[in-house]
């Protein structure tokens, strides 16, 4: 059931040199109830006014149930970047959710795939736990820029030490020399092309660029998948997501808004 709630911003972590994770917590301090994989929308108050943007939860390392940890990468000139990279814990936003499809199959398929570009991971990495507990076979396939842009590097090295059955593939798109077993230099589609897919057994969660995850589409619909084995999130800019990001929001929301804003400030 979607919900509506105020957060203040607790914590702020640089992750790499493009991305931060910033910790929101609940104000009434109730649980934040989610599947692992859903997004949250914030709506945020800048100096033209209130405006919404979605964030995957992407809560993996020590974020309690009333916590929410949004991993964001700035985007040059885009209004929540620059907001978010700009702000100072305590800050207050608006909350909606949760919401998505891109969520664990009821049935655990034989084989699940996730495959993520940049902060697209942060989905993946609320599902992980039960995954390892199920000893679900998975291929995390990665893609980011450099190695320098490896989130949560050593959280992900220390939960699949021990879990044979997951594999991780880390794709650059800028080439990196001496490469690991695990690194590849290229997209995640090369990496994909690799192995030997089945439309029977395999299942697949995509998330992050739109360019990435349509041409992952595309490339498994040539091998008989469909819809029904693949569920795709796309990270689309406001402006692709229809009007600008502009929040929906009722003359009693903005007026809750700016009061809590005034109180804060105060
Ligand atoms: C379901 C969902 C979940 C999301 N989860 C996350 C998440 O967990 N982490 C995360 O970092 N982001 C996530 N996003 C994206 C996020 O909502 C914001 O769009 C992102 O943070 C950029 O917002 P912004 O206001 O800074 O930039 P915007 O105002 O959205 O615009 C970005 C800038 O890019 C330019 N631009 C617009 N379209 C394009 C384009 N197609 N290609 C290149 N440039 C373009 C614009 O001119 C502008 O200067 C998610 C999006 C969706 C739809």
């Amino acid at each position: 059931m979607v919900e509506h709630f105020s957060a203040q911003l607790t914590r702020i972590r640089q992750l790499s040199e493009s991305t931060k994770e910033f910790r929101f917590q609940r104000t009434d301090d109730r649980l934040v109830q989610y599947d692992p994989g859903q997004f949250l929308r914030f709506t945020f108050c800048d100096n033209k006014g209130s405006f919404e943007r979605s964030y995957s939860l992407g809560n993996f390392t020590d974020a309690s149930e009333s916590e929410m940890d949004l991993v964001v990468s700035a985007v040059p000139g885009g209004r929540a970047s620059e907001y978010l990279f700009g702000c100072n814990h305590g800050v207050l936003a608006q909350v909606a959710g949760p919401y998505g499809r891109l969520v664990l199959p009821k049935k655990l398929p034989k084989r699940l795939f996730l495959i993520a570009t940049s902060t697209g991971v942060a989905p993946f990495l609320t599902m992980l736990s039960i995954l390892k507990a199920d000893n679900v076979e998975v291929v995390l396939l990665f893609g980011v820029r450099n190695r320098s842009e490896f989130l949560y590097a050593d959280e992900l090295v220390t939960i699949l030490k021990d879990w044979t059955n997951c594999t991780l593939q880390l794709c650059y798109s800028r080439n990196e020399a001496q490469l690991n077993h695990f690194e590849n230099n290229g997209y995640v589609t090369k990496v994909l092309g690799g192995f030997k897919l089945d439309p029977g057994n395999d299942r697949f969660l995509i998330c992050g660029n739109p360019n990435m995850v349509d041409d992952c589409f595309n490339e498994l619909k040539l091998l008989g998948f469909s819809t029904r084995e693949v569920v795709r999130e796309k990270y689309l800019f406001a402006s692709q997501t229809g009007g600008n990001g502009q929040a929906d929001l009722s003359d009693d929301q903005k007026r809750l808004i700016a009061e809590k804003l005034l109180k804060h400030k105060s």
